[in-house]
This record gives structure tokens, sequence and C-alpha cells, in this order.
């Protein structure tokens, strides 16, 4: 599972480790938005407490998660856990999910200091058709035209500086316990977030693999 605030890289580096690692990816963020996108009873009702920006509450979350964790891929493969669990309840949930195979396996907190993401925030671009992500420095082509898809490429509302801020002191308090909750287990390891994607994914997989090599008794 890995941890790790907006703008972190953490979407980008989940999606890496379960490449290397062969194992799913699994987005809470993405399941909500494929939801939204089908149409489905469920995704009218995550849309409705997205819109609201609320947090999606924890019994319907939990649900969704554990009904992906028990497919095929996930039970035989592991996986890579993103974007849940946000709360204590969320993580009791998923521990008991996940006691017949001896619980969750290693916690990942990417740590990135918040002035670094503030600024990557501040200058991201995004798709409003495709979704694709730009930003100031890594603009396309044409800086107000997608490359994939030729839609108009903008600034979210919600990237500007105290937004963001706002998310990130959110964040903040939410995941304050969550840590506090691995690091009493022996199951987190924090791994440094800044740098080139590339060397921040040779990080990661060097902690982790340390840390899964020690095994549960050290
Ligand atoms: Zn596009």
């Amino acid at each position: 599972m890995v941890l790790g605030k907006q703008g972190a890289g953490k979407g980008t580096q989940c999606v890496r480790l379960a490449r290397h690692y062969a194992v799913p990816h699994i987005s809470t963020g993405d399941m909500f938005r494929a939801a939204v996108r089908s149409g489905s009873e469920f995704g009218a009702k995550a849309r409705k407490f997205m819109d609201a920006g609320d947090l999606v509450p924890d019994d319907v979350v939990i649900g969704l998660v554990r009904e992906r964790l028990s497919q095929d891929d996930a039970r035989l493969r592991g996986f890579v856990l993103d974007g849940f669990p946000r709360t204590v309840q969320q993580a009791e949930a998923l521990d008991e999910m996940l006691a017949p195979h001896g619980g969750v396996e290693l916690v990942v907190d990417l740590e990135v200091p918040t002035e670094v993401v503030l600024k990557r925030l501040a200058s991201r671009r995004v798709c409003v058709e495709c979704g694709t992500n730009y930003s100031v420095e890594r603009p396309p082509e044409d800086p107000e035209t997608c490359d994939i898809c030729g839609g108009k490429v903008v600034q979210r509302e919600d990237d500007t500086e105290s937004a963001i801020r706002r998310r990130l002191e959110l964040y903040e308090e939410q995941t304050a316990p969550l840590i506090a909750w691995y690091l009493a287990k022996d199951k987190l390891v924090t791994v440094d977030g800044v740098g080139e994607p590339d060397r921040v994914t040779t990080r990661l997989i060097r902690a982790i693999d340390r840390r899964l090599r020690r095994g549960p008794d050290g």
C-alpha cells in the first residue's frame, strides 16, 4: 500500500510498482472515476460526494475495495493499493479483509515536502476532454491544446494555491493517525519522493525489497 499527499507522484509510482511486481494496481480514485463514467447507480452516488468535495463514506469505500480484493488477480498475486485506506476505520476493515493472508504486507509513505508539491500542483495543467496531465514546465506542443485529443488544456479551478494548501492540510490531518497506526504495527517504510520519477521508482523498489526480504521477525 502506498500513502502520499496529492502531487507526491503516488499515482505514477503505483503504476510502476504494479508493473515491476506484476500485480494489479488497485486505485480507489480510478475505481470511482470509472463508476461515475459508467453511469451506474453506485457511480451516481459516488459522484454526489465527489462533486460536493466530500469524502466518500467509509462503508461505501470499504464495500468497493472488499469486492475488488476478492477478485482472482488480487487474491492470487497480491496488489498495490492506492488511495485506500484513508481513515483508521478503513484500515481496520482492511486488516480484517487481509487477516487470512497475514494482513497488510507493507505500507510505503512517499514523502514529499509540502512546498515541493505546492509548486508541482500549481504548475499543473489538464486536458478537459481526456484528462491527460501537463505542466507549465512540460506543456503540450500548443500550450492550450491537448497533444492527444485536441481538447482544451486548462488549470483546474481547485488548483489555486489556497485550495491546494487546504487539501494538503486535510490530508495531513487524516493521514497522521494512519501513519501512527502502521508505525505501531511495524509495517511502515518512508521513502523520499523528491527527484526524477525514475530515481524515485528505484528508491521505492530498493526500500520495498529490503523490507520484504527482512521478513516479519527482523
Ligand atoms: Zn486530451
